[in-house]
């Protein structure tokens, strides 16, 4: 049997344990459970990586509980900008929309630059229009916020005027989505959502619908989706930079996505995570912050799911 492997997160912004009531983070993992079966579910069928992916980012961004689709960041004016990629390692199609605000699965929006094939990416109101011509679901902005997320907003804001913003916690700063996939044809796609860094200036745009940066797939090597501040990542070339130093060094994907977030990137000190899988099925989440919201289901169908150090086993499902 050719392996498979699926491997989700939910953001390096993860509150102090404390952070959320026990509801809260039980629901948390609830979801990111979901996630991960929503994508096994077309993984296991023989489905397509790319159809995974695409599948565990929407629960993702359905949920209230990370910062992508409802329950985004807010920006420093009070709305939501919202980025999205997906890439199709077989091909190294892509398809990536930045600053939307209206478009309830941006991931679905990328999806559908992805499979038009003339463009690969679109943003602000051009790429709203562009998901309204093609049916996709618009809402309403505040379908996006969450109390949460109002009151973040506050919090950072707060940091500001005091000039503390630097030692909020990375909970207050950010989050974001996404997952990896190795699907039975050996091909391999990566899929990232997210409302950005709490209190971004309009118009910034992160990492995550950058192709190499916050998401990148390529057969052979691996499926990258980062989450940390988008900046850096850009400047890193981070999810290209993990699948040439497999290819080009015969790395481990182990070593080579910890180099970039535990060398690399940890001179900026910033919050920094990705999770990882190679074409043999071996997956990699490594993260330098307390806690990074994850969870992956290994070939053996291993659902995994974890916050902070902790990994909770849920269920074998092969
Ligand atoms: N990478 C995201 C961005 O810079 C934020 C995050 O993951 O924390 O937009």
């Amino acid at each position: 049997m050719k392996p498979i492997a699926l491997a989700i997160h939910g953001g390096c912004g993860v509150m102090a344990q404390t952070g959320l009531s026990q509801q809260e983070w039980e629901e948390a993992r609830a979801d990111l459970a979901s996630a991960l079966r929503a994508g096994w579910v077309v993984l296991s069928k023989g489905g397509r990586a790319l159809d995974a992916v695409q599948a565990a980012v929407i629960v993702l961004e359905d949920s209230p509980h990370f910062n992508a689709g409802h329950g985004a960041a807010l920006n420093a004016e009070g709305e939501h900008e919202l980025d999205s990629a997906i890439m199709d390692g077989a091909t190294l199609a892509a398809g990536s929309v930045s600053a939307v605000r209206r478009i309830r699965n941006p991931v679905k929006a990328a999806r559908a630059l992805l499979e038009d094939g003339s463009l690969l990416m679109l943003t602000g109101p051009a790429a709203d229009r562009y998901a309204e011509e093609h049916g996709l679901e618009i809402v309403s902005p505040d379908y996006f916020t969450t109390q949460r997320r109002t009151d973040t907003l506050k919090t950072m804001q707060a940091h500001e005027r005091a000039g503390t913003a630097a030692s909020a916690s990375e909970a207050e700063k950010h989050g974001t989505v996404g997952a990896v996939a190795l699907d039975s044809a050996g091909h391999l796609a990566a899929a990232t959502s997210t409302g950005g860094y709490t209190n971004k200036p309009a118009g910034r745009v992160g990492d995550s619908p950058i192709i190499g940066a916050g998401t990148y797939a390529r057969d052979g090597a691996c499926a990258v989706s980062g989450t940390g501040q988008g900046e850096f990542f850009i400047r890193h070339v981070v999810g290209h930079e993990i699948a040439s130093r497999i290819d080009y060094l015969d790395e481990s994907l182990e070593h080579a996505a910890g180099k970039l977030i535990h060398l690399d990137l940890a001179r900026y000190n910033i919050g920094a995570g990705l999770v990882a899988v190679d074409a043999k099925g071996n997956i990699a989440a490594p993260f330098n912050t307390d806690g990074m919201f994850r969870g992956w289901i290994t070939p053996d169908g291993d659902l995994s799911v974890a916050s902070h150090r902790e990994v909770f086993f849920v269920e074998r499902l092969r």
